[in-house]
């Protein structure tokens, strides 16, 4: 009964998923030979296809770790390279191509490496074996080839030929066995010819009797005996085997057959040798066979090393934390939902309100400096009779129409700006800017996939909204774009309101103004540039051209006469932002009467209302949709909508969660291992009493 290789491999192929197969040293059979003694040849003979590197230059660079699986139900060969990901391959002439690019990729320099290829060969023609081939040993070093390479394959070749390994000798028949650099290497590391398979090929190359000598050999006894080979392609086009048509073992073993029975004399049953692929093929799975039940012992001691190890790991570092792809994504959501929840409540109409008259402000300073404040201020001239400290104040005439037309002009201005875009806008803006925060300061900040799916549900939701609601907002404020009535105390109101505007502006402009003079390298050079410009304005000095020439002017360089011209119009600014806090803060500016006088006060009271009216459905439109979408679009697109595998990947880009899963897995399947390997042991332990009582 040949289940234990079968098992034993998917063993170890569930252990390598997750790194640890270096843990089960399980025995393989290590294919070892000279250039030329056919080594090639056994191993596709046993595989049935034509799908090793060939060429005169030495192809094998690189161990090749070949596991055949036994798939009595599968429609045809094929092949896998574990790890390249290149699926299955049934055309082995693609097989034959890899493996060559891969051997190549090995640099010269290099000679040989010893990182193994995986290639997993499923058939139903193939028994379940582990094999290892190897490069082949080099007798003379070709003048093309550095000259370690002899001694690097034998050092690669004794790295893979310890035990529990099977050793294959191969040696051709037409060399004396006395010369067979295969059976000398396996003599060092197996003296006693204890785990040595002996095989030779080529015996159609020398005649029967003395290939029955060699057969029989006492020299080199070897307990696991030798096996004759013929190889031979017979006529590789014939209609025997056409090249890459399929199997060619039943070729091989028609020839084969042909061969030994045409000397059944020294090959036949009495001869009491072993020959033939058919035969050899069995002695591999038996052999292979016991040393797996020989190595269930210690496997399995290996095996629950490690998983004792996994659970200390598990318990000291994570102090047996359960936890899984799914339940990490589900906690990892639920916590940012309620941190979404907390934004929700906070973020309401006071605040969308402040937001958006904050906005609104800026556009008022910069109407008021447009058709109010522009220079020459001739508008704004101070009336003659006045305080000192009302210098300054404009000398409007609340009976002029043309005062009239301009804070008309200047309020439609206001009202006519797009207020439902401008306003759904910023409203927007900020609770992507907030949802942004708070992405930042969840545990999704360190997975750019959800990163990207938040981001993505929050504008998706706030564009599908956006354009009912500026329509909204703009119909509601409509009526204002005709007549805006200010009450007095929305007047109060709005004339606090304007004042720490103006103020704050002004701080702005001064700390601008800080902030050139120190570009420029200290007060007194600005002063210097600022009052040569105005004495360029004032016509007292000429500037070549506009003074924007690369040259300068008046010993001042373009650049630094640039910077003083900004300095000159932020102190002009504050000078006016001075004047107008102190005309908002007087008398004449009191009631709503003044208004003409007033236009800071009038724009804003009417801002004020916009913002208001805005808010409401800004409030209803946007606020309570996207609040009430967000955590619905968020469940879809990090819950429902994801495959196992991409929940997987998500949770395993955060390196901390992807070793505390890693832990868990390997936990797991060391367990499931394990339990295989109990069922194993008492299978074989079953099978033995069978058999010695049979
Ligand atoms: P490798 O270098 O050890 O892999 O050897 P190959 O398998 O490539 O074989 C070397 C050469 O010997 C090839 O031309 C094979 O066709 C030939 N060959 C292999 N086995 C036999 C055999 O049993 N009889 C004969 N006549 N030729 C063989």
């Amino acid at each position: 009964m040949m289940v234990l290789t079968k098992k034993m491999i998917e063993i170890r192929g569930i252990l390598q998923t997750v790194g640890q197969s270096d843990t089960l040293n399980l025995p393989s059979i290590v294919v070892i030979g000279s250039q030329s003694s056919g080594k090639s040849s056994v191993l596709e003979a046993i595989v049935g296809h034509e799908f090793l590197p060939k060429g005169s230059n030495m192809v094998t660079r690189r161990p090749i770790e070949l596991t055949l699986v036994n798939t009595p139900d599968a429609q045809a060969d094929y092949g896998e390279f574990p790890a390249l990901g290149l699926g299955k391959i049934t055309d082995f002439s693609s097989i034959q191509r890899t493996l060559t690019e891969l051997n190549l990729a090995v640099p010269d320099s290099e000679c040989v490496s010893d990182d193994p290829i995986q290639l997993i060969i499923s058939s139903p023609h193939v028994p379940d074996l582990s094999l290892i081939d190897l490069p082949g040993y080099i007798q003379v070093v070709g003048h093309h080839q550095p000259l370690e390479l002899k001694q690097k394959i034998v050092d690669l070749c004794d790295k893979y030929i310890q035990a529990p390994n099977i050793i294959l000798a191969i040696s051709a028949a037409d060399v004396d066995l006395a010369n067979s650099t295969a059976l000398r290497s396996s003599r060092r590391v197996d003296p006693r010819g204890e785990r040595t398979i002996g095989v030779v090929t080529k015996m159609d190359l020398v005649d029967a009797p003395r290939g029955l000598s060699i057969l029989n050999d006492k020299k080199y006894p070897l307990r696991l005996g030798y096996v004759g080979v013929v190889l031979k392609v017979p006529n590789q086009t014939g209609p025997l085997w056409k090249k890459g048509s399929g199997s060619i073992s039943t070729a091989i073993a028609k020839n084969e057959n042909a061969y030994f029975s045409s000397h059944s004399v020294e090959f036949g049953s009495q001869a009491g040798v072993s020959v033939g692929t058919t035969i050899l093929r069995k002695k591999l799975m038996q052999v292979l066979e016991q040393a797996m039940a020989a190595s269930l012992q210690s496997t399995s001691t290996a095996i629950q090393q490690e998983l004792e190890e996994a659970t200390y790991e598990f318990k000291v570092q994570y102090n047996d934390r359960p936890l899984s792809a799914e339940s990490y994504l589900a906690e990892s959501l639920d916590s940012f939902k309620h941190s979404f929840k907390e934004f929700a409540e906070a973020f309401g109409r006071p605040q969308v309100r402040g937001i958006l008259k904050h906005e609104l402000d800026q556009k008022v300073l910069d109407l008021l400096a447009a058709r109010y404040w522009n220079k020459p201020i001739t508008d704004l001239t101070p009336p003659p009779a006045e305080p000192d400290t009302l210098a300054s104040l404009p000398k409007a005439d609340p009976e002029s129409l043309y005062w009239h037309r301009k804070l008309d002009a200047s309020s439609s201005a206001l009202t006519k700006l797009g207020i439902g875009r401008l306003a759904t806008t910023v409203v927007a803006n900020a609770i992507q800017a907030n949802v942004d925060r708070l992405i930042s300061q969840s545990t999704f900040y360190s997975h750019p996939f959800a990163r990207q799916a938040i981001t993505d549900a929050a504008s998706s939701i706030l564009n599908e909204r956006f354009y009912s609601t500026s329509d909204q907002v703009e119909n509601c404020i409509k009526p204002y774009k005709f007549e805006v009535d200010v009450e007095s105390a929305e007047w109060v109101e709005a004339r606090q309101n304007v004042s720490s505007v103006l103020k704050s502006e002004l701080l702005a402009v001064e700390s601008a103004t800080k902030a050139v003079e120190t570009e420029v390298g200290g007060k007194r050079k600005l002063n210097d540039v600022v009052s040569f410009i105005e004495k360029c304005r004032a016509g007292s000095i000429n500037i070549e051209g506009d003074g924007t020439a690369a040259s300068g002017a008046g010993g001042f360089s373009s650049a630094l006469l640039a910077k003083g011209r900004e300095a000159a119009f932020l102190q002009e600014r504050a000078a006016l932002l001075k004047m107008r806090l102190l005309a908002v803060k007087s008398k004449q500016c009191a009631t709503a009467k003044s208004k003409y006088q007033c236009p800071e006060v009038f724009l804003d009271a009417v801002s004020t209302k916009l913002t208001s009216t805005a808010v409401l459905f800004l409030n209803v439109e946007l606020l309570t949709e996207f609040f009430y979408s967000f955590p619905r679009e968020l469940d879809i697109r990090l819950g429902r909508n994801l495959s196992t595998t991409e929940v997987e990947k998500f949770a395993r880009e955060d390196p901390k969660v992807k070793a505390h899963l890693e832990v868990i897995r390997r936990k797991e399947l060391l367990e499931l291992v394990l339990g295989k390997m109990e069922g194993l042991r008492e299978l074989d332990v079953q099978e033995k009493t069978r058999r010695s009582s049979g």
